[in-house]
Parts: structure tokens; C-alpha cells; sequence
């Protein structure tokens, strides 16, 4: 059992996920005594992993400092079975003009990556590491029912009550279910993902400003296995190239393909509900599949039967984007990760932005000396304006990753953008760079560099067009006239 100190202060996080885990182990850093409650068993004692959620995730810069903001060892630990992958490699459709699969790097220069890793092995890293941390307690299956700030307008000081109900089989049906009442904590922060049930509890406090949406997207899990190979060169272990992400861009919609540590690849295919919802025969999947993605079926990434397993067992989940504000109460409780944002997969920023919160608000706190009524006000304040940019990059980047990859017109300014950013270094730096590999330009910063460089790049190529079109009409006469002649 672990033992407090007495005299610090005491954090509830609610929502031992990915986000909920970092803001504990970055609060703990700070002094804190921190319990972090979980809705769910502990994923270390569930034998089938199955019934967890095992897409895999790409973590880059901004996920990566959070982690180093901590420990740099706890970072190397923590990152210590990541796929790097360099660019994305695009399967072509079939009978397209392009050739079968060709590669386009994520940076500049080639060499920056984002990686891939498991999203459960991330969390039970995440818990290995509490379980070191003495000032860290962890409760499994206690899930939040209420939450009440007494004398809300006499008394700033009161701590915040807290309801928690037993999630166990044994419990519910004893008296242990009823309601735990804990009144010791200081603050607490939410981070109970999408459907929080801290932020729903927050609004009838607050004057909330909340929006959700669900995008007309649905998505399925599929799995392609290792090589089944003795050989020791890890590399054979993979039946596609393990430095990219895999895509298979098909206009309205896609399939995606992420390397993991032993040499698998969870796959996800993401197509709009009346696509998703109309193959529900095993022949429709069956053509479906050998019409838009022959070379799965037909290399056998995915066999027919498991292609036909996963349709039948696998979940058909829903994309949804949610934001609100403000993001706290007074210096009682603040929202982060999934809970006070959640946006759709396309730029791979979900956890990194929620991991990054963390690392803002570990800031702020410092900033502020300790007051967390100032730390949360400022937090509200100041990161705002760039959780409205990301949720829409993320949105936006759909169209790139589905259709822009194979668009000629997109390649070549994307080109000119890269070339660009060659010559002239840190002063002209391509979106997806900013976004994915520099933790030090925010992301509304990153909009609003991309907008002027945007139109700097749109005139250039208008200039680029008007010098061709006058050349060519200057030249094309007399060459014309004088082959004409001859
Ligand atoms: P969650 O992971 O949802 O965790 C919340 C936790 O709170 C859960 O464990 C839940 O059980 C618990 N909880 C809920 N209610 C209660 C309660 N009442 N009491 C106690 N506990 C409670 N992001 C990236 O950065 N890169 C990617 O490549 C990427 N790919 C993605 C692909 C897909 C298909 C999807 C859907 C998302 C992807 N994301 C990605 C987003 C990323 O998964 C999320 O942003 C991230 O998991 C959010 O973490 P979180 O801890 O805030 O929320």
C-alpha cells in the first residue's frame, strides 16, 4: 500500500487513459498527491485484449516533449517500441495512371518521422511507470457520478465532492456499489475522453459553451500479421514496408495501414456510413474489397476469411468532434485531453494535443507559483484558440490524406513548399512540419504562418504560370512560322 506525505496538496484525475495517466505523473512531479480514478478494470489484469480498443496511434514532436517534459528516461522508456515511420506510402487505385505504390516523406528533408505504437501497450506503459511514482494512487473500476462545489459563491477555498460508484461484478449487486463521497481533494481534472462525464457534471456550474459533431465517417479495424518467419532479420517480419504509414486512397473513402512493433500492422478502413452500412453480405465485402483494394486480398495482407472476421466481429465506430469553453471552474477543476476536445483521426493529433495540454498546464502552474486558480484561468484563456485550429486541421486533413495525395496540382505545390523550406530554413516551414515535428509554434501560430506563406506560394505560382504563358505565346509564332517554312 502506498503511503502519503501529509502536508501537499491532493489531485483527483478522473480517467486513467492516456491523457488522464501523463497529467498524474506530470502532477506527482510537481509535488502533488495524486489518485486518478478509472472507470474501467486495470487493462493489465484483462487476458483478452480484444475487448480493448487496440488501434494503434501515431505519436510525434508535441506527444514526444510532453513525455520529456516529465523525464527523458521515462520518455525513452515509454518509446521504447516505436515504429518510426518517415512518410506515407499510397497505394494506388486500381487501373490508375500513377504507378502501384509510390512514397511521400512527412518532412523536408527526408528523415523526420512520426511513430507508431500500440495504443494499450501505451497506456499499461503509462501505469507501470505510476506504480513506481509513491505519491501516486490508482483506482480501478470506481467511475464518476457526481461532482458538487459546496457554497459555490460564499466559499473559495471548499474543496470539490466527488461521487464515485463501483464498476466491479461483485460490488454492483452489494452494498459496496453505492455511492464512495471523497472531499479531500484540492482540485481535480478531468480527462475522462469524449463523452466525459466531468465536463456533463461541470456545466451545470458553468456558463459552457459545448459543441459536438458527428462527421459522416465510420470506421472498422482490420488486422495484416507478421510474416510467419523464423528468420531472424526483423525486417522480414513485415509484409509491407515498415518505415511508412500504408494508404490506400480511394476519394470518399480509405484504408490505412500502421506498422507495429512485432511486425503486424493494424489496419483501419474508414468509409462514410451508407458505404460502411451497405456491405453486409460476405460477397458485397468479398467484391467491395477485390474491386478497391485488389492487392490486399490478392498479396494476402488480409486473407477472405479473417477480411470477413473482422467485418462480422469488429466494431463499425462512429468519428465524433467535440469543444468546449471555458475549460475550468475557477481553480476547482479544468478539462483535458478527449474531454474538453476530441477530433477526428486525420492529422494524428488526438493524444499529442491532449499530451500536450499536460505539458502547458505543468507550465502554468509553475508560472503562476502554485495558484491554481490563476494556472487554470490562464489555460482556459490561452490554449482555446489552438484547440479550434487543430479540430479543424484534423478535419481538413481527411481531404488530403483521402484525395490531395493523388492529386498532381497538390504534389507540385507541396514540392514548391518543400523546396522552399530548404533554401530558407526556419523561415518557411511546410504545415504538416510545424504541426507534427515543432512542439514550439502552437498550433494557431501554424495556421496563421500556413496563410500567409499560402498566399506568398499562390502568387509565386501565379507568377511561375503568367512567365510560361508569355514565353510560350512570345516563342511559339516564330518557331512556328519557321517550321512552317521549312
Ligand atoms: P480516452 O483515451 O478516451 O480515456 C478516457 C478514460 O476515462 C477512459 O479510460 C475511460 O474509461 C475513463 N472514464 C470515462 N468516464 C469515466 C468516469 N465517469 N469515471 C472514471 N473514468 C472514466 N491521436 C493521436 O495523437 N495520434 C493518432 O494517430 C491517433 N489515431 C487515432 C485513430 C482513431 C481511429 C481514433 C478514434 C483516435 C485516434 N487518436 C489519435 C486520438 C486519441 O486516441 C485520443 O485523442 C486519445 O486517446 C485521448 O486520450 P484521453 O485520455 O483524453 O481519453
Amino acid at each position: 500500500m502506498k503511503q502519503y506525505p501529509s502536508n501537499s496538496k491532493e489531485v483527483a484525475i478522473i480517467g486513467a487513459g492516456l491523457v488522464g495517466c501523463l497529467a498524474a505523473l506530470n502532477l506527482a512531479k510537481l509535488g502533488y498527491l495524486v489518485t486518478i480514478f478509472e472507470y474501467r478494470s486495470d487493462p493489465r489484469t484483462i487476458q483478452d485484449h480484444q475487448n480493448l480498443r487496440s488501434i494503434n496511434l501515431a505519436i510525434s514532436e508535441r506527444g514526444i516533449a510532453a513525455l520529456q517534459n516529465i523525464d527523458l528516461d521515462l520518455s525513452k522508456r515509454i518509446l521504447d517500441q516505436i515504429v518510426p515511420m518517415k512518410g506515407r506510402l499510397i497505394h494506388s487505385a486500381p487501373n490508375s495512371s500513377r504507378s502501384i505504390t509510390y512514397a511521400q516523406n512527412y518532412g523536408v528533408n527526408g528523415i523526420e518521422c512520426i511513430n507508431s505504437i500500440d495504443r494499450n501497450l501505451l497506456n499499461i506503459k503509462l501505469l507501470n511507470e505510476i506504480d513506481t511514482v509513491p505519491t501516486i494512487f490508482a483506482q480501478f473500476n470506481r467511475k464518476l457520478v457526481n461532482l458538487i462545489f459546496p457554497n459555490e459563491d460564499q466559499n473559495d477555498n471548499a474543496n470539490p465532492i466527488l461521487y464515485f460508484q463501483s464498476t466491479t461484478n461483485q460490488d454492483s449487486s452489494s452494498q459496496n456499489n453505492i455511492l464512495k463521497r471523497h472531499d479531500n481533494f484540492n482540485f481535480l481534472i478531468g480527462a475522462d475522453g469524449s463523452y466525459s462525464t466531468t465536463r456533463s457534471l461541470l456545466q451545470k456550474h458553468i456558463r459552457m459553451d459545448f459543441k459536438q459533431e458527428y462527421i459522416d465517417m465510420a470506421y472498422l479495424e482490420l488486422f495484416i500479421s507478421s510474416n510467419p518467419t523464423h528468420n531472424t532479420d526483423s525486417n522480414s517480419r513485415f509484409k509491407l514496408d515498415k518505415n511508412y504509414l500504408h494508404i490506400w486512397p480511394r476519394e470518399n473513402f480509405m484504408l490505412i495501414a500502421l506498422p507495429n512493433y512485432d511486425g503486424s500492422f493494424t489496419s483501419t478502413f474508414f468509409a462514410p456510413w451508407h458505404i460502411m452500412n451497405s456491405l453486409n453480405s460476405n460477397e458485397e465485402i468479398i467484391s467491395f474489397f477485390q474491386t478497391n483494394f485488389p492487392d490486399v486480398l490478392n498479396s494476402n495482407l488480409i486473407s477472405q476469411e479473417s477480411l470477413l472476421n473482422f467485418f462480422n466481429s469488429n466494431p463499425k465506430s462512429s468519428l465524433i468532434c467535440t469543444i468546449c469553453n471555458p475549460y475550468n471552474y475557477k481553480g476547482k477543476c479544468l478539462l483535458i485531453g478527449d474531454a474538453a476536445h476530441s477530433m477526428v483521426p486525420f492529422y494524428g493529433q488526438g493524444m499529442n494535443c491532449g499530451f500536450e495540454d499536460v505539458r502547458i498546464l505543468s507550465n502554468l502552474i509553475i508560472k503562476n507559483q502554485f495558484d491554481i486558480h490563476d494556472a487554470f484561468e490562464e489555460y482556459t484563456e490561452s490554449r482555446h484558440r489552438d484547440l479550434i485550429s487543430i479540430l479543424q486541421l484534423a478535419k481538413d486533413n481527411y481531404k488530403e490524406m483521402s484525395s490531395n495525395v493523388n492529386s498532381s496540382i497538390h504534389l507540385l505545390s507541396k514540392r514548391l513548399d518543400n523546396g522552399l523550406s530548404k533554401i530558407l530554413g526556419d523561415y518557411w516551414l511546410p504545415l504538416y512540419t510545424m504541426v507534427s515535428f515543432r512542439s514550439d509554434i502552437s498550433y494557431s501560430q501554424a495556421i496563421k504562418i500556413n496563410k500567409r506563406q499560402y498566399r506568398i506560394l499562390s502568387t509565386l505560382q501565379l507568377s511561375l504560370l503568367s512567365f510560361s504563358v508569355y514565353f510560350a505565346l512570345k516563342y511559339s509564332k516564330p518557331l512556328l512560322n519557321f517550321f512552317n517554312k521549312k
